[in-house]
């Protein structure tokens, strides 16, 4: 805590100066002058939202946007991504922000005059389609982060890297995407970025208010596939073959033990779930095989590592004792979301800064997951959430995310738009 108050002092007392003001004084004012800017720019996005890997509309309007700014912009990038650079006007260090850009095959229910109509296709399907996680937003909100810190640029120490990434909410079947083919591309290097900073909008947090963890923020996802294989027999007569149904449902109810019973759980929470078991054709015949998918949510990494063992150890050992076999699969989706602990506590001054002492918090850690996770597995990085949901409302009433009734208080945004200019500009002025 004593080390946060001398942090703020500091950099309150370094701080540059814009035209006469400190940056502070800059960002917050310009903040209010481009407000219904970036509440225009979300409502274009919200009213033309696309799906995964097919934001090329919303590529063009972004890119368009950097350019007039006057920024070095490139397109293209993992697909319909867009990654601008400004370069300050003094040396200092290469700082990321990120927006990401996908909609999602939801149909909108929301009474809104901008609320989306558009149809696309999706896996072979048409879907209607909604910004129905705010990913719309990020991009406004970046925008605007854009046009205020670019007004500074003779004074910025450093370089900033503007991210719009793709597919977030992953891509379609058989395609490549969002953070991990950005960085694939090589969207970190040239110039080599020494932290990234994201934000994610929060419909069931009140506007004004940011919330942050350290560490474990978002859950690892990983997919687990097991299959048993018994002997076929008659129903009549289970004795001549080793039943694979039975199998699956003993190692089902011991995979509940592994979370229950095995794993700290005062560390960090975690879950393992199946969420599909399929087996047999009909009554009389004990079919030789049962495929059972699930998915498992770790904070920590060593506590994944030994979930994914003991998964291993009591599907493989319980079908042994059965005298049938288990194979197990497990695949890793997502990494954690895994906030830098030193550059976390870095950052809670900037959050300070951009919405009040009284409004930044802690926050419980979340089980869905983020692919931001995968920048933060190449360079330090810090996730938080801003909040989207009108004042005096009640969580129980208001629409979650990726569903039709997902809805965000667009006076919320101004509070995202500061947070990236302080996240950014206090991270150069502090290692100038
Ligand atoms: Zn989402
Ligand atoms: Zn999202």
């Amino acid at each position: 805590m004593k080390k946060t108050i001398l942090l703020t002092l500091l950099s309150g007392a370094m701080a540059f100066q814009v035209s006469g003001q400190t940056y502070k004084g800059h960002v917050e004012s310009m903040s209010d002058q481009i407000e219904q800017k970036v509440v225009s720019y979300r409502r274009h996005f919200h009213q033309n939202p696309e799906l995964s890997n097919r934001e090329f509309k919303t590529s063009e309007f972004v890119a368009e946007k950097l350019k007039s700014l006057g920024l070095e912009v490139k397109t293209g990038v993992a697909k319909t991504g867009v990654v601008a650079i400004l370069k300050g006007g003094k040396p200092g260090p290469v700082v990321a922000l990120r927006a990401d850009m996908d909609g999602l095959p939801v149909p909108e229910r929301a009474p809104l005059e901008f609320a989306s109509k558009v149809k696309s296709e999706y896996n072979g399907q048409e879907v209607p389609v909604m910004h129905a996680c705010g990913h719309d937003t990020h991009m406004a909100m970046l925008l605007g982060a854009a046009e205020i810190l670019t007004s500074m640029r003779k004074d910025i120490k450093g370089t900033i890297k503007f991210i719009f990434q793709p597919a977030e909410e992953g891509a379609p079947r058989g395609e490549e995407g969002g953070a991990k083919l950005m960085i694939k591309e090589g969207v970190l290097e040239n110039p080599k970025v020494d932290a990234i900073f994201g934000i994610h909008i929060n419909a069931q947090t009140e506007v004004g208010k940011i919330k942050y963890r350290p560490e474990g923020t978002m859950a690892a996802v990983d997919i687990l596939n097991i299959t048993v294989k018994g002997r076929q027999s008659h129903g009549a007569y289970p004795w001549l073959g080793v039943d694979p149904i039975v199998v699956s449902s003993q190692i089902i109810m011991g995979l509940q033990t592994i979370v229950s019973r095995q794993i700290d759980l005062t560390n960090q929470g975690a879950v393992v779930t199946i969420g599909s078991l399929h087996s047999g054709v009909r009554s009389n015949i004990i079919p030789e095989e049962a495929k059972m998918e699930g998915t498992i949510r770790t904070l920590d990494a060593n506590m994944q590592n030994s979930i994914h063992e003991r998964i291993t150890r009591t599907a493989t050992n319980i079908a042994e004792s059965a005298g049938a076999t288990a194979v197990v699969d497990i695949h890793r989706e997502y990494p954690i979301t895994f906030n830098d602990k030193e550059l976390t506590e870095k950052t809670v001054p900037s959050l300070v800064k951009a919405a009040g002492k009284d409004n930044v918090s802690l926050t419980k850690a979340v089980t869905g997951a983020e692919d931001f996770s995968f920048f933060q597995e190449k360079v330090p990085g810090v996730f938080v959430f801003v909040g989207g949901m009108p004042k005096g409302k009640n969580v129980l009433e208001t629409g979650a995310h990726h569903t039709p009734d997902f809805f965000i208080d667009e006076s919320g945004m101004k509070t995202g738009v500061k947070a990236y200019c302080f996240m950014a500009l206090d991270y150069m002025d502090a290692k100038k």
